[in-house]
């Protein structure tokens, strides 16, 4: 603990950065594992109504089918079919028949009497014996009967929705590890499961680095900005369903910033810092993250977004909170968080998710500037149905972020020309 740290220039890694995808991998094993502890801590029962933002532990079992009962998709007539078919030769143009009874969505259906047919509204229970639903639009009433054009035409289950046909009893409606989205919610309802298992939200601690950082309200002393990382840091992890620990902002001092790790590792099961992790003097982050714990993972090549960290931090009890250090500029730190802190994030907290949307789409721009680094460019959907470049690309710019629909994925090493296609990651899809 007091042996002495090493000095900011002597922590410079001379090797080459690290390949996006390889760390991306590395850090996934590691929230793997701290998934196994974590899962450890329990699961919760939780009322649908206000399940949201939750994951399943379980997975839910309909108890039903759905519809429940073979219902009529149409205001009309069901009818049995054998009366239309046996009454009709190919040459009848007409069959007409008395109304036996009437069901209306709610309430009850007899047995259909033989030659009959009931008056039926959408959603109606279709009676026993009835196969089919004639569209009221497609019969005329003659005096009290009903009057079916062309009736050998109509085939068995023609506008019936049938029992089970959307969920069928016994199926499984959501995995355990479904993150529950209002869909989720009301899917859950519509089979009539009125609580669910779900995992213990997992608690995220988070810490601004830097003395220029002030807050909106304040007024800015020369030299400072507003810290903007953390309003979008807060609000993601909070639409992510973790309980956040916001600790603040904190002077770009080293026993400052180790102050603040060890507070945060009381109570959480990941830490993230923003700022403070790249080589400047000023950076003091990494020597933190080394002297409380351990750093495993440092600088990446990727553009924006190079200086991230990974580590964990101790814990009082002797074990560790995950650590994730985020670049300080403000779209460097929103790109990390979403390519590489978010999919951490999904495995602590159980959730099974399809990787995010990726599409091709043609480029209606020319970007010369190629890079050795893997970049992510901010980019719009244009009337074209292209993709047209943010006008700025600067780290710093955030409404580059704020305005922009999502990041092209350009691999190291590439020009783009216009008409070329390249990898698109939507935030509207899964990206955020
Ligand atoms: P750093 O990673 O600490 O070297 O910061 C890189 C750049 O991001 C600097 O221009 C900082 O002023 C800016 N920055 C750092 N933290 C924040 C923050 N929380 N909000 C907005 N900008 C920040
Ligand atoms: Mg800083």
């Amino acid at each position: 603990m007091n042996k002495e740290l090493p000095t900011t220039k002597s922590t410079i890694a001379p090797k080459p950065l690290m390949v996006f995808e390889a760390a991306r991998e590395r850090l996934i094993g590691f929230a793997l594992e701290a998934r196994r502890q974590i899962a450890r801590q329990g699961e919760e029962l939780c009322d649908t109504f206000d399940s949201t933002d939750r994951v399943l532990a379980e997975a839910v079992v309909s108890p039903m089918n759905v519809p429940p009962h073979d219902n009529s998709a149409m205001d009309g007539y069901a009818v049995r079919l054998a009366d239309l078919h046996a009454n009709a030769s190919d040459d009848s143009v007409s069959i007409a028949l008395p109304v036996s009874q009437r069901i209306a969505a709610g309430g009850e259906s007899a047995a259909l009497q033989v030659g009959t047919v009931a008056r039926i509204f959408t959603g109606g229970v279709i009676p026993s014996g009835a196969d089919a639903v004639i569209m009221q639009e497609r019969t005329q009433a003659d005096g009290d009967l009903i009057r079916i054009q062309n009736p050998a035409q109509w085939l068995a289950g023609e506008a019936i929705r049938y029992a089970g046909e959307d969920i069928a009893l016994g199926s499984v409606v959501a995995p355990a590890g479904t993150f529950i989205t209002p869909a989720i919610a009301g899917l859950i309802a519509s089979v009539g499961v009125a609580s669910v298992t779900v995992n213990r939200p997992i608690t995220v601690a988070c810490i601004f680095t830097g003395d220029e950082l002030a807050m909106p309200g304040q007024a800015l002393k020369a030299g400072s900005i507003y810290n903007s990382n953390r309003f979008v840091l807060n609000a993601i992890l909070k639409n992510l369903g973790c309980r956040v620990i916001d600790l603040g902002h904190i002077p770009d001092a080293l026993e400052a910033t180790r102050n603040a790790l060890r507070e945060a590792a009381l109570n959480a099961d990941l830490i993230i810092s923003s700022g403070g992790v790249s080589v400047g003097e000023e950076d003091h982050v990494k020597p933190a993250v080394q002297a409380e714990g351990e750093l495993d993972l440092w600088q990446i090549s990727m553009k924006p977004g190079k200086p991230l960290a990974y580590g964990r931090i101790r814990k009082p009890d002797g074990g560790h909170a995950q650590f994730i250090g985020l670049p300080g500029n403000p779209v460097s730190s929103y790109i990390t968080f979403l390519l590489l802190a978010q999919p951490f994030i999904y495995m602590l907290q159980g959730r099974i998710d399809k990787p995010p949307l990726k599409v091709q789409m043609q480029a209606d721009f020319d970007f010369p500037r190629a890079d050795k680094r893997r970049e992510f460019l901010r980019a719009t959907i244009n009337d074209n149905g292209r993709l047209a470049l943010f006008r700025t690309q600067s780290s710093g710019a955030l409404t580059s972020m704020a305005y922009s629909d999502g990041l092209i994925d350009n691999p190291p090493m590439t020009s783009i020309k216009r008409g070329d296609w390249v990898s698109f990651l939507p935030f509207s899809t899964g990206c955020l």
